[in-house]
């Protein structure tokens, strides 16, 4: 799985989120449906994929988990909408936090035993019928997953920072870019990556996308991603170029592959068209920030 419970934060925690810990603590991770444990793997930043999620085989998911269909759930939900009478089926993230007290660097969390561990799970879930299935994020990461996995269920619930509407939806967050429009405001901002290697300077990292002005085939003007660094340490900065990385070879792999499907690059931000240039864009945070490949038929 690529998404999991924290059950210290009560956030979810996106698999790549991984990366940025020192030290990760294996006991903390639970089903966002069933709360059954996961353990977290393949986080090592040395390692060439993404990291992920899996349950362990003496404590699988419960019966009426989601999760255990889930490739099946998202196969139907390209298709159609898959709310119910009882509303989203599954948990989905509805509201991005900026919280500083949740130390995503760290993940420094007293050394619990397994007792205490059972406890906070007792006290913040008494009974899984009382979860409604709202969560909160601290990362666009899981946010992201869930627009693309859901195209017709994109009138969802979605609050993040600096809109000033209570009201905000899935549909009414993200933004595909395209050359020469007037944005307004915050956007969760997307478009497929032009991997070109990006370029650093002193405090700003430069990001080509594809969107742009093209002729012939050829990009001769493209829209660029600028993130100001001055408040992302090095190593946030060389997860941003990590997962970049990542997302490149994972599309680069389904190039040559007769029977798979082609997967596309896309970078996507929470952030601002620049006021004077309608072909670049800011942003300023990695937890703002999100590189995925993504199916060639998906909607996006
Ligand atoms: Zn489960």
């Amino acid at each position: 799985m690529d998404v999991a419970l924290n059950i210290i934060t009560n956030t979810l925690t996106a698999c790549e989120e991984l990366w940025e810990l020192n030290e990760v603590n294996k006991e903390i991770y639970r089903c966002p449906d069933c709360l059954t444990i996961l353990v977290p793997a393949s986080f090592l930043r040395t390692n060439k994929k993404r990291p992920y999620f899996f349950y362990l085989e003496n404590k699988p998911h419960s019966t009426e988990c989601s999760y255990n269909h889930i490739n099946e759930i998202e196969r139907k939900a390209q298709k159609q909408s898959i709310k119910t009478d009882g509303g989203f089926p599954l948990p989905f993230p509805s509201k991005l936090i900026l919280n500083d007290v949740v130390d995503i660097e760290t993940d420094a969390l007293p050394r619990n035993s397994q007792s205490s561990v059972q406890s906070i799970v007792k006290k913040t879930f008494p009974e899984k019928t009382s979860l409604n299935h709202h969560r909160t994020v601290t990362t666009i990461r899981n946010i992201v997953r869930q627009f693309i996995n859901f195209p017709h269920d994109r009138d969802l619930p979605l609050l993040i920072p600096f809109t000033e509407s209570q009201n905000n939806t899935y549909s009414d967050v993200f933004k595909r870019i395209k050359n020469g429009i007037n944005y307004n405001g915050y956007h969760i901002f997307y478009d497929r990556l032009y991997f070109s290697k990006p370029i650093l300077n002193d405090n700003m990292m430069e990001i080509r996308l594809c969107a742009g002005i093209w002729e012939k085939k050829r990009q001769v003007k493209s829209c660029t991603l600028l993130i100001d660094l001055s408040s992302i340490t090095p190593r946030q900065r060389e997860l941003i170029l990590k997962e970049i990385e990542v997302t490149r070879d994972e599309a680069i792999e389904t190039n040559n592959l007769e029977n798979n499907e082609r997967l596309l690059g896309y970078i996507f931000f929470l952030g601002k068209q620049d006021e004077n240039n309608k072909q670049v864009f800011h942003t300023n945070n990695h937890r703002f920030i999100s590189c995925i490949t993504v199916p060639q038929s998906y909607f996006l």
